[in-house]
């Protein structure tokens, strides 16, 4: 099929959807490949065409550069009053341009608690189905079937899924631990089967040493469609959106900037906000939606009354707990000569590393030994790289490291989202409070110093300390829990999950109804990390993709 991408795309447009991350992506192919009607796609940022998004080991270069929107906390009580950059993808892919490509499915117990607030559609089996469905997507795509991977998982549920390329040496090694020990997940991608803690080389949206972004997915799926009509799909960049047009109580297109000029764009079926958990929220403020009292901060005149728009803002934490290697290397930045080309004769080598190569889920509470069998859900995954995590992509020192990403996947804390008025407005109409309330819930803290006890105890015996020199991070020496708490404060920071500010849900005060559509309006449908209920216990990209996949099912 041939495909519009450019500055002045022509419609009508059945669907405008905003924001080509990965919800806006999976949908547009959905909608486009099923026929359900043609779709004009919109984002702020441009074609991913830096090296900083295709290299997988870049990716860390491109926060804070114009790929990214730069968002920021307030000072963070929680977190010794610091403001925590939170980055997220402004590009053709969105946030998937600029990821570490980790993909896992949710697991039952994360779909119990959707089911609760958001009803039965959310309950395990027919997400588990919409799983599947997606990942046969992803597989015939890119076709992607590692056969290390059929063995295990396609003869029992028949699918193809995306790959785990080659592992850096210092990972397979510990790989070899976990293996050893008999601490490898026995069921992955998670959702699949039960018990799913344990440890695996993750899967990841990678193929021939590139990236796989959400762009790259909906390129592909574009090109395997029969050409029918060119004028199906379309896609302008460089379109920062600023507000939902109404005709009453039914949303009819929107207001864009483009190129330093206005202008409205309609569409005949409606919109769909894709544009993240942070983006999403803004346009929906700036389009008069949202509760009444905080419209007084803002130049904009109230609309639609929404008392939980904005609320419930969710992350996961991480927490570096970095140890000093007795040999092995490690993977350095800038790459030194021989990296680079290895990397450009046959894309392998570190530059084709997602850095976060190894980790998976245990409960902090369970036994060591069982760890891996434990039916409890989970509220810790690690995320190990094999480099200093605080330290890349500046790194000081040079010494070999690992370092296991201490992350609380289940954190009780919750944060908003509030608009305020945009100190620039040539693109914003408002700007964004944002608080996700970090440590806010006491027992948050408690999980931690259990879950750092846990990754000590873990890392004990034979294997690991034959190869472990030390815990630079924390520092053995630091097992007060007072002290603990303060190095939690001073070193826990996003690992970039936000979600959940404009959620589903079953009550008149949820910002969506269970099908996505934003309450009191016509025409209006969220898709995205904001509609979440509640953060899956794992990173969310697959889930998200999930989610687009089953509104396109509903999609009048
Ligand atoms: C650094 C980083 C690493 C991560 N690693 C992983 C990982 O390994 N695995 C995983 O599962 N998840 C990971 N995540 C999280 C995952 O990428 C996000 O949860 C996911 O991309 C969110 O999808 P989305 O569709 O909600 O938004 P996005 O993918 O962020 O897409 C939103 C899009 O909307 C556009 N947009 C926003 N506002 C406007 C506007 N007003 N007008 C026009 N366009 C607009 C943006 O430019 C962007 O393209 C990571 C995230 C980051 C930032």
């Amino acid at each position: 099929m041939r495909s519009h991408l450019g500055t002045d795309p022509t419609g009508p447009f059945d669907y405008i959807i905003v924001g080509a991350g990965v919800a806006g992506c999976t949908l547009a192919a959905q909608i486009v490949t099923r026929n359900l009607g043609s779709v004009l796609l919109l984002d702020a940022g441009d074609p991913d065409r830096s090296y900083r998004l295709r290299v997988p080991a870049e990716y860390p270069t491109a926060f804070g550069t114009s790929w990214d929107w730069s968002f920021r906390t307030t000072n963070q009580a929680g977190l010794a009053r610091r403001s925590i950059p939170l980055p997220a993808g402004r590009a053709l892919g969105g946030s998937s341009a600029i990821n570490a490509m980790i993909y896992i499915e949710a697991s039952p117990s994360d779909f119990g608690e959707w089911a609760k607030v958001a009803g039965e559609r959310w309950s395990e089996l027919p997400c588990r189905e919409a799983f599947l469905q997606v990942r046969n997507w992803i597989g015939k795509l890119t076709r992607t079937i590692p056969t290390q991977l059929m063995s295990r998982y396609d003869s029992v549920f028949n699918a193809t899924l995306p790959s785990i390329p080659e592992l850096y040496p210092t990972i397979q090694k510990a790989l070899q631990q976990f293996h050893n020990r008999h601490q490898t997940a026995s069921s992955y991608p998670h959702g699949l089967d039960r018990p799913h803690a344990g440890f695996d080389a993750y899967l990841r949206m990678q193929h021939n040493g590139r990236r796989i972004s959400a762009w790259k997915l909906l390129q592909l799926a574009l090109n395997a469609t029969t050409p029918k009509d060119s004028h199906l799909f379309s896609c302008l960049h460089a379109a920062y959106v600023r507000s939902v047009e109404f005709d009453r109580d039914r949303a009819v297109g929107v207001r864009i900037m483009s190129h330093g000029k206005e202008r409205v764009i309609q569409a005949h079926r409606g919109v769909i906000l894709s544009a993240g958990t942070f983006g999403t929220p803004r346009v929906l403020f700036a389009s008069g939606i949202g509760s009444r009292d905080e419209f007084q901060a803002i130049d904009v005149p109230h609309r639609f009354e929404s008392p939980r728009l904005g609320k419930n803002l969710q992350d996961h934490l991480v927490l570096p707990m970095v140890y000093r290697l007795k040999c092995g290397t490690t993977v350095s930045h800038p790459p030194n000569r021989e990296d680079r080309l290895t990397y450009l004769q046959n894309r392998k080598g570190p530059r084709a590393s997602n850095l976060a190569e190894l980790g998976g889920f245990f409960n902090s509470l369970a036994d060591t030994a069982s760890i891996a069998s434990s039916r409890e859900p989970f509220d810790f995954q690690w995320h190990i790289t094999p480099t200093h995590y605080l330290e890349y992509p500046n790194l000081v020192s040079h010494t070999p490291h690992l370092s296991f990403g201490l992350t609380h996947v289940a954190p009780k804390s919750r944060g908003f989202v509030k608009p305020i008025r945009a100190s620039d407005s040539n693109d914003h109409e408002v700007a964004l409070h944002i608080d996700p309330g970090y440590l806010s819930d006491p027992g948050d803290l408690s999980g931690w110093l259990q879950g750092i006890s846990r990754t000590r105890e873990l890392l004990q015996g034979d294997g690991w300390c034959d190869w472990l020199a030390e815990e630079s991070l924390p520092g053995a020496r630091r097992s007060d829990a007072k002290v603990l708490e303060l190095f939690v404060r001073r070193f826990a920071t996003t690992i970039y999950h936000y979600a959940g500010t404009c959620s589903l849900g079953i009550t008149n005060r949820d910002a969506l109804d269970e099908q996505f559509r934003v309450r009191g309006i016509d025409g209006l449908w969220v898709c995205d990390a904001s509609a979440m209920p509640t953060l899956v216990r794992c990173n969310p990209q697959a889930t998200i993709m999930m989610m687009a996949w089953r509104l396109a099912d509903w999609l009048p």
